[in-house]
């Protein structure tokens, strides 16, 4: 009989759940809300029972399950299975949640950070097609990363692919990790507003969004890339920083890894037209080989993205 995955995204709202295949196709899903009272002891005995209740409403059993993955905010030590430090949790203390989950359900289980498993998610089911050699940035309110080298999560010494914090601009914008001009400090969505503040500043031409800094107004990124579609010369420049700073990371992990990269998230909305710019960054910076064989892409993966890749965690007990 095929042996079936059980994936958890795990969230500040939501926890989502998804019952697979081994080949990663979603047969089930369910959500539950997020009870982060009590410092977050609710959370792992809810995702205990939530589990058991399925899988008798299935009628399934725990021998049929090959293991469960979890994706989680936090910082994760993926060894012992333990995660310390998710503040949208209520986790400030050290959570022991494979030992939790294992003893609670009699199925094995593996954890790592939400980015970790997005990025191998999509290495396996998304835009990286089975690819073993995948670099995933999130372009979010932050910017996270995965590395997925010979079809494995790079880790390091704990804190491997952190993207977000790959220095692009020494002495430029003050990053929350303490150091100056990170790429997240440019490219998040937060980033990009940044430096279209910075940049409405020394602007003189005629501008909408100039117009909309100068006013007050709501000033999102989605707002600058919209009108940099509309040719907004500032847009246009502000989008252009960004693009820069993106393809000069792309271009310094390309020449590392050689790698397929896919970029997910509010800020790559934009689509085509950021990724066509970053591409033409990469292009200028990266090592003359790398370049002809390393492929920007958008992700795949739609909403169910979380869950595939939590399961493609527990891929390592088959
Ligand atoms: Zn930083």
């Amino acid at each position: 009989m095929d042996k079936k995955l059980i994936g958890v995204d795990l969230g500040g709202t939501t926890i989502k759940f998804a019952i697979l295949t081994e080949n990663g196709d979603i047969q089930q899903k369910w959500s539950v809300e997020t009870n982060i009272l009590d410092e977050g002891s609710h959370i792992v005995p809810d995702i205990v029972a939530s589990i058991n209740h399925h899988l008798d409403l299935y009628k399934m059993d725990k021998d049929q399950f090959i293991g469960i993955g979890m994706g989680t905010p936090g910082t994760v030590d993926v060894e012992k299975g333990t995660v310390v430090g998710a503040y949208n949790l209520n986790w400030k203390t050290l959570q022991n949640v494979k030992a939790e989950i294992e003893a609670g359900t009699g199925i094995k289980f593996a954890v790592d950070n939400d980015a970790n498993s997005a990025a191998l998610g999509e290495s396996w089911k998304g835009a990286g097609d089975n690819a073993k050699e995948v670099v995933f940035v999130t372009l979010g309110t932050g910017v996270g990363g995965g590395v997925v080298t010979d079809g494995k999560l790079v880790h390091g010494m704990g804190a491997g692919g952190e993207i977000g914090h790959i220095n692009v601009h020494p002495g430029g914008f003050e990053c929350t990790c303490g150091n100056k001009g990170c790429l997240e400090t440019y490219a998040s969505a937060t980033g990009v507003v940044r430096v279209a503040r910075a940049m409405a500043e020394e602007f003189a031409g005629k501008s909408h969004l100039k117009e909309a800094v100068d006013n007050g107004e709501e000033v999102t990124s989605k707002l600058v890339f919209d009108l940099a579609k509309d040719g907004d010369k500032l847009a246009d420049m502000v989008v252009d920083r960004v693009c820069y700073y993106l393809g000069l990371a792309a271009a310094n992990l390309g020449s590392t890894l050689n790698s397929i990269h896919c970029y997910r998230g509010g800020v790559s909305a934009a689509g085509r037209f950021l990724l066509d710019r970053v591409d033409k960054y990469f292009q200028e910076f990266a090592f003359p080989t790398v370049r002809t064989s390393t492929t920007l892409k958008l992700a795949e993966l739609g909403n169910d993205a979380g869950v595939i890749g939590a399961a493609s965690l527990a891929l390592q007990f088959k």
